[in-house]
């Protein structure tokens, strides 16, 4: 079933959502379906999987000389997808970058998705490399987002790279785009980046799904600023709840997001590990219990691999 398709169905419903990471090269499936096992009951009616391109890595030989490789840490989306699939009978989300992607790359993994019975899809740019200042396109691939939903949406149409395929089968994604309720860091300000949100659904994309943010009044902002921008689409706010001091500094270095000044007292004021996971997990109930209220559709929640306190906050809020 579509993504939208679980909105539309229930309206007035707010459906909880998680985001997964596959497990570093080398680790099993066996901590991602304990994580699981535990929020099921919560039922989820999909859940994403990350896509992570490969990274630089360099190596020291004994001569002094460094040698550059690449190498990608967390392979291995597709297949949790499929065994999400298999496993728990839930959608799965696998997300699809455009960095590390010919065009022609994209186009096979959207063949194997299809095959797979995957319906949707979150359609993302990716970061830069690390050792890279900036995003650099694949050659032969996309540049924004926006090349990407476009190609997966002439899909939909039957319409595939090689001319020469006339009666092609048309898939049926559901689109997933991402939104930054403060901004993504590279655009000059938020009406720009609006803009380009804008142009990323009228390509084909079916909903947003927010980065992290901690103050609900910059979400509530976002989806009226999206609204008057044109966007009709159903906007999912991304929640991440502050589990450990370092994340006041390390969240918003990572992903732009700003942190609130009561937020920022409350932690510096706990004495202990656990206090600062107390006072996360209640700032997160909150938000999470006004974005119910407000009839959010879905509440997205980035697990980081901790299900233990999602488990918490939605038996909380649920
Ligand atoms: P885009 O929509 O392409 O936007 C990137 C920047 O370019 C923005 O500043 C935008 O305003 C600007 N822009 C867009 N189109 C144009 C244009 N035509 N001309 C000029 N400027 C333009 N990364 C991963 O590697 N793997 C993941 O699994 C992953 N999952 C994510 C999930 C969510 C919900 C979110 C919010 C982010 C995720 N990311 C992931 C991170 C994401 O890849 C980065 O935030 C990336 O920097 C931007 O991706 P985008 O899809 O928003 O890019």
């Amino acid at each position: 079933m579509k993504v939208t398709d679980f909105f539309t169905q229930n309206p007035g419903k707010t459906h909880m959502s998680f985001e997964i990471l596959p497990p570093l090269k080398g680790g099993s499936m066996s901590d991602i379906f304990k994580m699981l096992d535990l929020l099921m009951e919560f039922k989820p009616p999909f859940i994403d999987v990350t896509y992570h391109r490969e990274e630089f890595v360099y190596t020291k030989h004994e001569s002094g000389y460094y040698e550059k490789t690449a190498i990608r840490k967390r392979p291995g989306t597709v297949g949790i997808c499929a065994a999400i699939m298999h496993k728990y009978g839930v959608e799965a989300v696998p997300h699809l970058i455009c960095g590390g992607f010919t065009k022609e790359d994209t186009e096979n993994a959207l063949i194997d998705l299809n095959f797979l019975d995957i319906k949707n899809v979150l359609a993302l740019r990716g970061d830069a490399m690390t050792f890279e200042e900036k995003f650099n396109f694949t050659p032969g691939g996309h540049a924004y987002a926006i090349d990407l939903v476009k190609q997966i949406n002439d899909m939909n149409m039957g319409k595939y790279l090689d001319a020469n395929i006339e009666k092609g089968n048309k898939t049926d994604f559901c689109i997933g785009v991402a939104g930054y309720p403060e901004k993504h860091f590279e655009a000059p300000n938020m009406d720009n980046d609006l803009l380009h949100t804008a142009e990323k659904i009228k390509a084909g994309g079916d909903y947003i799904v927010t980065q992290m943010y901690f103050d609900n009044q910059k979400f509530f902002e976002y989806v009226k600023n999206c609204r008057a921008t044109g966007i009709k689409v159903p906007i999912v706010p991304g929640i991440k709840p502050l589990t450990k001091r370092y994340q006041l500094a390390a969240l918003p270095r990572k992903f732009f997001v700003n942190m609130p000044d009561e937020l920022v007292r409350e932690v510096n004021k706990a004495q202990t590990d656990a206090g600062v996971l107390e006072i996360g997990i209640e700032w997160t109930i909150q938000q999470c219990k006004e974005l119910i209220k407000e009839g959010v559709p879905c509440i997205h929640f980035y697990t980081m691999g901790d299900g233990k306190t999602i488990s918490r906050i939605l038996k909380a809020i649920i």
